[in-house]
């Protein structure tokens, strides 16, 4: 699949985010060529009157100075360090950050500013920035979160169709948590009849515990215009018998009823608990590399 990269300035970095669980976001890029086929964002980019079918993600934005920006904002006298979710709208460690850098500039922005945030990827390239990642959580809190919907390969494949394997983030996730780094799992999304399955669930679930994970969450898939053609064709290619009770759990809108959502989410509250997910990272921080050697990529 060709991929057209465009290398586009950013005037400003941080987003002003309404109605989610925090207030700022920030994307190095925007569009993802992991093409998931239940990715929500293809419901932005519709709304915005971009392709949300098979032509998301062959059109990559690089925002080429993100990072210099970032640090900018991060410095403002009015800016009260509140955390940033960072690759809510794009996967912050897709292969075009193996060549650009700009999430791991961010990442020694944040650190510079003593500034708090989240992050989450299908990506092990993180594997790579252990070390500002690292430094960045000795001087303010880092959550990073792996997402990790199903080991499944046969659903993984098919509905992931450019990501890692699922346990080689697994094994990412390890070297993270071993280098005393706080990093948990999304079971997100969870797709019913398919990776809904209890002992699909419970494999997850305790693969996560084995590799170190500090904390498991699940959500449901959801389907706003844009994701919901994209992902129905796709499940009428891959899974026909399944259209009929895909079109009654979402006949009323985007979200199904709490009927269906409610007893995933305590079948993986009460796995959790049997399974005993736990942050047991066992040691303090190692002291952070010497600021020289951070190679300080935003000044
Ligand atoms: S990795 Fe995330 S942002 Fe990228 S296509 Fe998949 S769901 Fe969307």
């Amino acid at each position: 699949m060709a991929v057209e990269y465009r290398e586009e300035p950013c005037r400003s970095a941080l987003n002003r985010v309404q109605g989610m669980g925090f207030k700022w976001s920030l994307n190095p890029y925007m569009g993802c060529v992991h093409r998931c086929t239940f990715c929500y964002v293809r419901a932005f980019e519709k709304r915005a009157d971009r392709p949300s079918d098979a032509r998301y993600g062959t059109s990559i934005r690089v925002k080429v100075n993100v990072a210099q920006v970032l640090a900018r904002e991060l410095a403002r006298p009015g800016w009260k360090r509140e955390s940033v979710a960072v690759g809510a709208a794009t996967d912050p460690y897709q292969p075009a950050e193996g060549k650009y850098r700009l999430t791991r500039g961010c990442i020694q922005a944040f650190a510079a500013a003593r500034n708090p945030f989240s992050l989450i990827t299908r990506g092990p390239m993180i594997v790579r920035d252990i070390d500002v990642l690292q430094h960045a959580a000795t001087r303010a809190e880092v959550d990073i979160t792996f997402s990790v919907p199903t080991l499944d390969a046969d659903i993984w494949r098919k509905t992931e169709p450019g990501t890692a394997p699922p346990r080689q983030r697994l094994r990412a996730l390890r070297l993270l948590v071993d280098a005393g780094i706080d990093v948990g799992v999304g079971m997100a999304p969870i797709l019913p009849g398919l990776s809904d399955d209890p002992a699909l669930l419970a494999e997850v679930v305790r693969a996560a515990r084995d590799a170190g994970a500090t904390g498991v969450w699940c959500n449901i898939l959801y389907l706003r215009p844009g994701t919901r053609e994209h992902f129905l064709d796709n499940l009428a290619r891959d899974w026909p018998a399944l259209l009929p009770r895909y079109e009654e759990i979402y006949r009323r809108g985007p979200y199904p009823e709490r009927a269906e959502s409610e007893p995933l989410k305590a079948r993986v509250a009460a796995l959790r608990r049997e399974l005993d997910v736990a942050d047991r990272r066992a040691r303090p921080l190692e002291p952070p590399p010497a600021p020289e050697q951070l190679a300080l990529a935003i000044q």
